[in-house]
């Protein structure tokens, strides 16, 4: 995997279209290309090197190999988009699309729907279950009220745009943060089931709603159950400390995200802190490889 020890070196190695084009499609085919409509391998190469056609008699299709994944259909060059992949995936605490902007020379609004089709290259579809010990917890994101943790606060109806976001995470592993709807035992039981093995140890807060599922797993609550658990402990440390990383992250840079992105932004902000032993410059290409699929910019602001 190509790395690159600095944002120079990275920008002197994709410094045109063609580089940037030819590691495209060595991430994405190896040293095969496949026709993204029939996924048939028997395709020829135009002798100007960019454009593909599919010899399948009921395919025939011409494509390139942007065609299918988030950079299909942009005006936008590419050397701009792996820069803008880059920042996003490797700068620690990512970044606005005001400073993108600048950054890139292009408007606020093409840099606003760039980083959202970054992030959802950054999206891990389907995760696996996290199992060991695991922590598990929820906290309003976003909006104006104060970071005041869930179990802290007393009136929930001046939440104002806040959005209640679920998070699990493995005690020297990977967290999973995911928007639910409320903190009802239902939706509570069912965040846990879809992101914990049953059978791990589940670490939370008092959360009543945490209670139903002592059969599946095995359940320690900070506080009561401290003794009981080997590896010190029944703490939600880890968990408090993912949620101050993405509360950093959100009203720091972004300052105020609307509940319908919201889920991107967490997803960026646990690509990086699960690839966070990766070294910074692999991310980049971790990032590149999940490429495929496309979110327009009407998808983005739901008009269509
Ligand atoms: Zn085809």
């Amino acid at each position: 995997m190509k790395t690159f020890k600095s944002i120079l070196e990275f920008q002197k190695y994709f410094s045109t279209e063609e580089k940037c084009r030819k590691y495209l499609e060595q991430q994405r085919w190896g040293t095969t290309p496949a026709c993204p409509f029939c996924g048939s391998v028997n395709v020829h190469r135009f002798p100007n090197g960019r454009i593909f056609k599919c010899r399948e008699k009921e395919c025939r299709s011409k494509f390139s190999v942007t065609v299918g994944t988030i950079y299909e259909n942009t005006k936008l060059p590419l050397t701009k988009w792996f820069l803008a992949t880059y920042i996003l995936s490797v700068h620690s605490k990512g970044i606005s699309s005001l400073q993108l902007a600048t950054f890139l020379g292009v408007t606020q609004k093409t840099a606003w729907h760039l980083t959202h089709r970054i992030r959802e290259m950054l999206t891990e579809n389907a995760p696996e279950l996290l199992s060991g010990v695991v922590e598990v917890d929820e906290t309003y994101v976003g909006g104006k009220v104060s970071n005041k943790h869930v179990s802290k606060r007393k009136d929930f109806s001046k939440l104002d745009n806040k959005t209640m976001v679920f998070g699990a995470v493995e005690r020297q592993g990977k967290v999973i943060a995911k928007i639910i709807p409320n903190t009802t035992s239902d939706s509570l039981v069912n965040a846990v089931k879809e992101t914990v093995e049953e059978g791990s140890i589940m670490v939370s807060d008092e959360n009543v709603g945490y209670q139903q599922l002592k059969k599946s797993y095995r359940h320690a609550k900070v506080n009561h159950s401290a003794k009981q658990y080997v590896n010190g402990a029944a703490h939600t440390n880890t968990i408090e400390g993912f949620w101050s990383l993405l509360k950093r992250q959100i009203d720091g840079i972004h300052h105020s995200v609307s509940p319908k992105h919201l889920q991107r932004y967490c997803n960026e902000a646990t690509f990086r802190y699960n690839n966070k032993k990766e070294a910074q410059d692999s991310r980049f290409t971790l990032a590149l490889r999940n490429c495929e699929g496309s979110l327009t910019y009407n998808q983005l602001i739901n008009k269509i």
